[in-house]
């Protein structure tokens, strides 16, 4: 069992009262009193602390943490030492203890603890700085063991890159009985989550945002409801969302939501990767070469998809050839023997959004002329899919460089994105960012070239009715919303990750909740 802890941190009763009773209905599982950020510390506050978080029959543990590991003030040494055997005698299952400490009050702690010898000490180590050295996580929970192999010992560092928080995992994987590892700050989100998949004895949650006592802190909230802490457990096989950034992705909702309507074992994370294709090749290869991770799969997004592809193309088995055309791969597909294989379901997710507008299919777009704004990633993934099918395509681009080269690449026109305005094509699709929040006033085609007999795609989904397509609507032209494109591109990767079609109207739902929460 991994115990979602709580954190109590209130400088008076009141205040703890109701973190308390919010902690309890959010869904803790444990409280944490933060003894230390009590003002006037003393005994008799401590226990009417413990008296009320103990009404909730939740497990309670007792910190009163030092400054240097990351508490709220320095009580002397003394005082602690009374604080945490204090704790004991009113009932706190467990005291937790700065390892550091340990030397200057161990004889008072371990006889309380052997005359209330159902609670627990848990010996923690804290870097704030980032990682310890090279294979010092290791030898400091040995340490712990050694000086009390009774206690749980409890190790947390800063992440600084997410490939920081593989130590974390070797560690809990290796240890046997009790232990907590997981990193701090945002680049070690995933091990406060995954912290479960590896049985830690605990991992922390804040009630909000702004109660959380540690860098990266999740809500509670958003651990029970968005990443399936209820379901998650040693067999539980994960997938993610590999970009940077990723903090503001859809992706995570839409997938935990199709897991859950389908009753299957799998959570879906953001995968924050910082750096470039060397950062990204370290973190897949950290993957494959740990199978007890049991990731399955990835959606990768900007800056990363040409570092998947040659990642791939290196180290994996197949490259979609498609993928392989675009030069760039937004799927990865982790098999059970570490072998990976790469796809693009951009182009698709864009193709399959423009005929579902026009009621066709994908042979009836040969011949039919259409323009195409922009000359990036999401461009390439369009063009490469109308060129697929045998459309008469012309790129428009600010950078008419960058226009020529696509253009060169997929045998196609290319002219300056000022002469769009002339433009007589059959399907207009915006690839370029041009309309999206906040710049909504802005549009990549003036009104007036817009005909009603013109289907217009905008593949910008924040907001949903961009100008451009507001414009084309007035025209009396068909619209395709950069949603379409998003829904479809993710069934497509559901399929690729579970070799099911996905639902297609909790992806509807989980899209159009998450668009107007953010609007
Ligand atoms: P990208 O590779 O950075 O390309 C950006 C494109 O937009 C380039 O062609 C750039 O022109 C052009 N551009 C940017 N600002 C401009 C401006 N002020 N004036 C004129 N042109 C401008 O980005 P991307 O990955 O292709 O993404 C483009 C857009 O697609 C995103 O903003 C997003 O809204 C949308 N998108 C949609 C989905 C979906 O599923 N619906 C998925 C991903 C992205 P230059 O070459 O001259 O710089």
């Amino acid at each position: 069992m991994t115990y979602l802890a709580v954190p109590v941190a209130a400088k008076d009763k009141s205040e703890a009262y109701e973190l308390i009773k919010t902690a309890q209905c959010e869904g803790a599982e444990m409280l944490e009193l933060r003894t230390d950020f009590l003002a006037d510390l003393n005994l008799d506050k401590v226990k009417e602390l413990i008296d009320c978080a103990r009404k909730t029959k939740l497990p309670v543990i007792v910190t009163c943490r030092d400054k240097a590991q990351g508490g709220a003030a320095d009580w002397p040494l003394s005082l602690r030492a009374e604080i945490l055997v204090e704790a004991l005698n009113c009932g706190a299952e467990f005291i937790d203890c700065e390892f550091e400490n340990f030397s200057g009050m161990q004889e008072k702690l371990k006889q309380a603890l052997v005359q209330n010898h159902e609670a627990r000490l848990i010996l923690s180590a804290h870097n704030f700085d980032g990682p310890w050295r090279q294979g010092k996580l290791a030898h400091l929970c040995e340490d712990i063991k050694a000086a009390c192999p009774e206690a749980i010992p409890k190790l947390v560092y800063t992440a600084k890159h997410i490939n920081d928080c593989f130590e974390a995992f070797d560690l809990l994987h290796n240890t046997e009985g009790d232990a907590i590892a997981f990193c701090m700050g945002v680049d070690g989100l995933i091990s406060r989550i995954l912290a479960k998949k590896f049985n830690s004895f605990l991992s922390f949650a804040s009630i909000s945002d702004d109660s959380a006592t540690a860098p990266g802190q999740v809500t509670v909230k958003q651990l029970k409801s968005l990443y399936r802490w209820q379901n998650l457990g040693a067999d539980t096989e994960i997938f993610g969302v590999i970009g940077n950034p990723v903090g503001h992705s859809l992706s995570p909702a839409i997938f935990n939501a199709l897991f859950d309507a389908a009753s299957i074992n799998a959570l879906y994370l953001p995968v924050l990767i910082r750096g470039e294709k060397d950062e990204f090749s370290e973190f897949v290869d950290n993957i494959i070469n740990r199978t007890s991770l049991g990731f399955g799969g990835f959606s990768v997004t900007i800056p990363h998809k040409t570092s998947a592809l040659d990642y791939v193309n290196t180290a994996g088995e197949f490259v979609e050839p498609l993928a392989g055309n675009i030069g760039a791969v937004n799927t990865l597909k982790v098999g059970f023997n570490g072998i990976v294989s790469g796809y693009n379901t951009d182009y698709a997710g864009a193709l399959d959004a423009l005929i579902a507008a026009i009621d066709i299919n994908r042979h009836d777009l040969h011949g039919t002329s259409a323009a195409v704004i922009g000359a990036g990633g999401v461009a390439r993934a369009v063009v490469a899919g109308l060129a697929d099918v045998g459309a008469k395509i012309t790129i428009y681009n600010r950078t008419v460089s960058k226009a020529r080269s696509l253009a060169e690449e997929f045998n196609c026109k290319y002219l300056p994105l000022a002469a769009a305005a002339n433009m007589s094509a059959k399907i207009i699709v915006n690839c370029t960012s041009i309309g999206m929040y906040p710049n909504t006033d802005a549009s990549a085609v003036p009104p007036d070239c817009i005909r009603p007999d013109m289907v217009v795609f905008d593949t910008v989904y924040n907001p949903l009715a961009t100008k451009l397509l507001q414009d084309a609507a007035r025209a009396g032209a068909r619209t395709v919303n950069g949603a379409e494109m998003f829904i479809r591109q993710a069934m497509a990767q559901y399929k690729i990750f579970t070799g099911s079609d996905a639902d297609e109207k909790i992806i509807r739902k989980t899209v159009f909740e998450c668009l107007a929460e953010d609007s």
